[in-house]
């Protein structure tokens, strides 16, 4: 048996950092849905050309590139202990399809899921302050957790940047898409029994000490 993780949040929520924080300390892949698209787009694959048109308008990607995107990832042989996923699924479609995947992969898995719970107002300038690494991909947040130099990452010493749909106009659409289409999914697992809701609106390290006291759990 296999334990994969979901986790589902409104943008900007704090979940990338999370993910990146429980994959590491379970060794386990951190599969990021929108990083593996934006690296299609760099790459300029056929699904990268797909998924700009979406990506730059804050709209989700089409299910089948976004399917065909996480079976090939779940389908190597570092996600058989587990898996972390970080943005999938997205939508009650994209739910149905992730059991049909494991499905035909023959991955029994025990889904376990987070609700990150925060108010909206937070979160629209948590996003427009958001920087990340153009080198590394460290996040930072001009206001909460600035650089030391506001154009060059701490670690690696790589540009700073911002992410194209992390404008306030972009973000917005994302929002509007997270209220009628992720949102329902908090309804379906809780149905399913296997999820737990944390506050959001809290340090990283208090969000950290709350995840790893539910982590086991029972819902
Ligand atoms: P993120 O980095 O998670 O904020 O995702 C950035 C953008 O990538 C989203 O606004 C969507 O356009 C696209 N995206 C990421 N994950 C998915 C997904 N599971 N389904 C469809 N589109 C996605």
């Amino acid at each position: 048996m296999t334990t994969g993780y979901i986790f589902i949040g409104a943008p900007g929520c704090g979940k990338g950092t999370q993910t990146e924080l429980l994959a590491k300390e379970l060794g386990i892949p951190h599969i990021d849905t929108g990083s593996l698209l934006r690296k299609n787009i760099e790459e300029k694959t056929e699904a990268g050309l797909i998924a700009k048109e979406y990506i730059d308008k804050g709209q989700l990607v089409p299910i089948d590139v976004v399917s065909t995107v996480i079976k090939n990832r779940l389908n190597n042989a570092d996600c058989n202990t587990g898996y972390v996923l970080d943005g999938y699924p997205r939508s009650l479609e994209q739910a149905l399809a992730l059991d049909k995947i494991l499905l035909e992969l023959k991955m029994d898995t025990n889904l376990q899921v987070f609700y990150f719970d925060i108010p909206n107002e937070v979160l629209i300038e948590r996003l427009i302050n958001r920087r990340s690494c153009s080198k590394c991909g460290k996040i930072y947040n001009l206001k909460t957790f600035p650089p030391k130099n506001k154009e060059v990452c701490d670690v690696c010493g790589g540009k700073l940047i911002q992410r194209k749909d992390d404008t306030k106009e972009t973000a917005l659409l994302r929002f509007q898409t997270y209220e009628t289409q992720t949102k329902p999914l908090i309804e379906f697992y809780s149905n399913r029994g296997n999820l737990k809701t944390i506050n959001a609106n809290q340090s990283i390290n208090e969000v950290w000490s709350n995840l790893n006291k539910l982590i086991g759990a029972k819902a």
